[in-house]
């Protein structure tokens, strides 16, 4: 039997942010940014990271951040969250009515050296003025923390590496915390260890779990939160995301997966399934290629093929 599962998680959704952030193919048009973030919403989805409000440089294809916050619907009920790397970034979330600012570091050195050209210290350093910033317009800052579950480069974070780095939020007064396995490195009991700890040492502070699926460990991944009492899941709907330091890597785990994955142990989401996979074919056409997707390409668990006729017999092993 297992123990202490929820009746109800969040899922939050990372499709048009962490999804789109990762494709280099074409520019993927604004309206059919607009159009995804406004069908993830009315599947139920109940927090959406929309966009990154990070130089268009850096990501060209999220250059259209403000046009896309500009041009969705705003569903009463769901939470409208923007990525900011930077107080520029933070002030144009804020000018776009982002419902809440996202910062995001790197837990381990040589990560945020590769992908952000500075230590963890100095790219805390940098959102200082971010978190001031969100506090002055009276907007919810939250912390995540990439490769806390793993890095690329030097294995396994320490927990005190992971106190360090939390700790300089909570100091701050940030109250949700996302712990993200960007390079899909973590197992279930790494998982459950470091969740529980950083619960018990922040413990007014809640935690989400960010999960890649690159080694197929996310769901056992999941199931070990939930024993830790984590309640809260990003997800991309058709998988799509990646990591630039895990070649071949695939993304995100799907939020169609999640969804499909907590219906069957009976935790709400408040997500339809159904709506989801049709998101997933449409996205498949925008982005041009195959999804990575274990739901659309099988079906739903709960899919029977009906009563079998004769002649339907084929020998498979
Ligand atoms: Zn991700």
């Amino acid at each position: 039997m297992l123990a202490n599962l929820p009746k109800a998680v969040t899922i939050v959704d990372v499709t048009t942010r962490d999804g789109f952030q990762m494709e280099t193919g074409p520019f993927i048009p604004t309206a059919a940014k607009i159009e995804i973030v406004n069908r993830i919403a009315r599947s139920g989805i109940p927090e959406i990271q929309v966009t990154s409000f990070v130089h268009p440089r850096a990501v060209p294809q999220l250059a259209d951040a403000a046009e896309v916050f500009q041009g969705i619907d705003r569903l009463p009920g769901v939470k409208y969250r923007a990525l900011v790397p930077n107080a520029v970034g933070a002030e144009r979330a804020l000018a776009a009515g982002a419902d809440e600012l996202n910062l995001m570091v790197s837990v381990t050195d040589s990560h945020s050296l590769a992908n952000a050209n500075r230590t963890t210290a100095d790219a805390l350093a940098l959102l200082e003025p971010v978190l001031e910033l969100a506090e002055r317009a009276g907007v919810p800052a939250t912390a995540g923390g990439a490769t806390g579950l793993g890095c690329p480069f030097e294995g396994f974070p320490p927990v005190e590496r992971l106190y360090e780095v939390y700790g300089f939020f909570y100091e701050r007064g940030v109250r949700k915390m996302s712990v993200a396995d960007t390079a899909g490195m973590a197992n279930p009991l790494l998982v459950y260890d470091r969740l529980s700890r950083l619960r018990e040492r922040f413990p007014e502070a809640s935690f989400a779990l960010h999960l890649h699926d690159t080694r197929r460990m996310a769901t056992a991944n999941i199931l070990a939160g939930l024993e830790a009492g984590v309640t809260e899941y990003d997800g991309a709907v058709g998988g799509l995301g990646g990591c630039p330091y895990s070649p071949g890597a695939t993304g995100n785990i799907a939020t169609e997966e999640l969804v499909h994955f907590f219906d069957a142990l009976g935790i709400s989401t408040g997500v339809d399934l159904d709506a989801l996979l049709t998101i997933a074919r449409r996205l498949r056409e925008i982005v041009g290629h195959e999804l990575d997707s274990a739901i659309l390409r099988a079906g739903k668990s709960t899919d029977l093929l009906g009563p079998r006729t004769t002649g339907q017999t084929k020998l498979v092993s």
